[in-house]
């Protein structure tokens, strides 16, 4: 196993929180509800893989897996200022694909591994990894097969992650009926995927809303931390203090 690291978040409340900041050579899922701050740690995260190991950084470029349509090339600009890199280099450096079908996604991350090869990456994010999925595979007798096809990308993810020794971050919505269609309160604490996905998530966060701009992200699972809570800020520059 080739030397481990840990990517800072840019909040230090929240690396400790993670040992140090999220670890490579292993899945990092976040889940939580819509505007709980998954997308903006990504963000954050494309940033910070590009700084140097001794500021907490991944010192290597960054593949940018979205099918959700949320990258935002002007927040990582602005991200990029606050920890005074210059934007267009940050943005040059990360190779972002939009994904659209499951099949694409798939193709994508052959495609990437392909890159990995050819120079240093630091980080994987992939926002967010069931969306596509829920789409193609819609249909009540689709289940299993559509776990079948997870568990296949899961394991190319992990064999990147590990081979490339990078950062994965993947991101993961919440259950929106946890009632069996007679109940449509969204249940925050449900991440979608079934056992597949958590058993492929080294770790698994759950993040939720705090007052204002404050998030809170607790450790749902994984193997080496104690269980435990962060909070931190979104703002301008990311995640904050
Ligand atoms: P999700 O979990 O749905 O991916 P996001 O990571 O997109 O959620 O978080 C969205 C939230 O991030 C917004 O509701 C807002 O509070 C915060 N945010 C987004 N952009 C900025 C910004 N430029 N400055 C401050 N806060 C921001
Ligand atoms: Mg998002």
């Amino acid at each position: 196993r080739q030397q481990v690291f840990r990517l800072t978040t840019g909040s230090s409340a929240l690396d400790n929180l993670l040992g140090g900041g999220i670890e490579s050579s292993a899945i990092t899922e976040a889940f939580g509800e819509f505007r709980s701050g998954k997308t903006q740690i990504a963000l954050t995260l494309c940033i910070t893989a590009q700084m140097p190991k001794t500021s907490g950084g991944g010192m290597g470029k960054v593949a940018y897996i979205d099918t959700e349509g949320t990258f935002r090339p002007e927040r990582i600009a602005q991200i990029a200022s606050r920890f005074n890199l210059n934007p267009e280099a940050v943005l040059e450096n990360i190779l972002y694909a939009r994904a659209y079908t499951v099949e694409h996604q798939f193709q994508l991350l052959t495609l990437i591994a392909a890159k990995m090869t050819e120079e240093p990456f630091a980080l994987l994010v992939v926002d967010s990894i069931m969306a596509l999925f829920r789409v193609d595979y819609s249909g009540r007798g689709e289940l299993s097969e559509r776990q079948q096809v997870l568990g296949k990308m899961l394991s190319r993810i992990m064999k990147i992650s590990e081979q490339y020794n990078i950062v994965v971050y993947i991101t993961n919505q919440v259950m929106a009926d946890p009632g069996g269609g007679v109940s449509f309160v969204p249940d925050p604490k449900k991440p979608i995927g079934g056992h597949v996905l958590a058993h492929a998530s080294t770790t698994r966060l759950y993040l939720r809303k705090g007052r204002g701009e404050q998030r809170i992200c607790k450790i749902f699972d994984s193997p080496c931390l104690p269980e435990g809570e962060a909070t931190f800020q979104i703002g301008p520059g990311g995640v904050e203090e």
